[in-house]
């Protein structure tokens, strides 16, 4: 699908690129971006800076004071497909006596940057920012379409004042065909296969209550009052369990691609259990939660005084659902843990999942590339738990392909996906060098002339 065209018609990367996504990942990693609050506005005007020296046609959009997005467009020759690279600047907190390195230090100690951020996602950041200033410095403009980097505020929470405010206030501005943002990329191995995940969907969000009610009274005087709590725990007990696998579009998608032929629903449980044998990780963090709904109970709340017996108790439970699937599929599926009883289910929040198609010019770009760094590495289409600033640019461009893809060589997934919002985060250079000259190769392999 895609017209490549021979390699020596592409430009080099410059020497200097790895070391300038590495020491920009380092100064990025120093600006507090903790969000709440955010204050993503000085490390943006920074980025401004950078991106206009360079060429760059550059919008500064604070959707609130002090919380900026910014985007950044390199125009091509003529109108056509335009390529984006998306990011977020912000970060979760840190607890730095949890640390053992500065998490605002950016700290490059034996090939490793240190600090909240390097993987989600300044590390991306800088390499999406990096590769396209040294394209634009080297001359090079887009045959058609435009080169557009969006670089959000506030995805931590939600992306309110970030990617759904940009792509509600100005969405021509953010418009692209193709999309490559967070969520894919770190290799795994499955029977000494290596693999690269591209993230083409996110999971949904249904969050609910399962409440229990009794009648409140005197603690002192248990026997004459029906204790909420008390009636609560064995239903909250019961989510130790969980939905039983099912054959989502996104788990079947995933196996056929692994196995390299088409998994049938029947076959869902036999692969699952070749790649269990394999390596249980490949179970828990990555087609586990593609096969179906998960539940997990969060927070309890009952009696706000302590000498008092709740009348009302509840529970809050984070449930995860494929883009198929809504309120009803989670309803269903927590009737059947909970069984029949004395309770009442609340939904409270949702935020349904949504996906782009797996085959693109642009998956093909990604598979063509990694063949070239890693010969006989595959790529193969996966799904994430949980969403990012993606699915937002999906709904509202529908047509769009929205991939996560930052690939990671070294640092493989059951390295880099624990240290994601968590003490010791932290990115190896090899990756950040790696990463930098996909950024700066994807743009000439895939924009071609319309
Ligand atoms: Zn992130």
């Amino acid at each position: 699908m895609s017209a490549e065209p021979p390699s020596s018609a592409r430009i080099a990367p410059p020497e200097s690129l790895g070391s300038s996504a590495v020491e920009l990942t380092r100064k990025l990693i120093r600006f507090d971006t903790v969000n709440p609050p955010g204050n993503e506005l000085p490390l943006q005007e920074f980025l401004l800076e950078m991106l206009e020296s360079a060429g760059f046609e550059c919008d500064l959009l604070e959707s609130e004071p002090t919380r900026a997005n910014l985007v950044a467009r390199l125009p091509g020759n003529e109108p056509g497909k335009n390529l984006a690279f998306l990011a977020h600047v912000d970060t979760v907190k840190a607890d730095t006596s949890d640390w053992q390195h500065d998490p605002w230090g950016g700290d490059l100690i034996d090939g490793v940057v240190w600090g909240r951020g390097a993987i989600d996602m300044k590390g991306q950041v800088s390499c999406e920012v990096s590769a396209a200033i040294a394209l634009a410095e080297a001359g090079w403009r887009p045959p058609s379409g435009d080169l557009k980097l969006i670089l959000t505020c506030d995805e931590e929470t939600s992306g309110t004042r970030g990617a759904i405010w940009l792509c509600r206030e100005h969405p021509e501005l953010v418009q692209a065909d193709y999309i490559v943002n967070e969520g894919g990329g770190d290799y795994f191995e499955l029977d000494g296969q290596r693999f690269y995940g591209i993230c083409h969907s996110e999971k949904g969000l249904m969050r609910f209550k399962v409440r229990s009610r009794g009648s409140a009274g005197h603690a002192s005087q248990p026997a004459i009052s029906e204790n909420a709590l008390i009636k609560l725990a064995p239903l909250i007990t019961r989510f130790t369990e969980q939905p039983p696998p099912e054959p989502s579009r996104d788990g079947l998608a995933f196996l056929s691609a692994v196995r390299g032929s088409e998994v049938s629903p029947d076959e869902v449980a036999v692969e699952v259990e070749r790649m269990r044998a394999s390596d249980q990780r490949l179970v828990d963090y990555l087609v586990g939660p593609m096969l179906g709904i998960t539940m997990s109970p969060t927070m309890v709340s009952a009696s706000e005084k302590a000498n008092v017996i709740p009348a009302a108790a509840e529970v809050f439970i984070d449930c995860r659902i494929p883009p198929e699937c809504g309120e009803r599929e989670a309803r269903e599926r927590a009737e059947a843990l909970l069984g029949e009883g004395d309770y009442e289910i609340e939904f409270v929040e949702a935020v349904p999942g949504n996906s782009s198609e797996p085959e693109s010019p642009l998956r093909d770009a990604i598979a063509e590339w990694i063949d070239e760094v890693d010969p006989g590495a595959r790529v193969a289409p996966i799904a994430t738990p949980f969403f990012s600033d993606s699915n937002a640019f999906r709904k509202a461009f529908p047509d769009s392909f929205v991939y996560g893809f930052f690939p990671r060589r070294d640092q493989g997934l059951f390295d880099a996906a624990p240290l994601m919002h968590a003490a010791d985060e932290r990115a190896m250079v090899s990756d950040l060098e790696l990463a930098a000259e996909f950024f700066f190769d994807l743009p000439q392999r895939l924009m071609q002339p319309d």
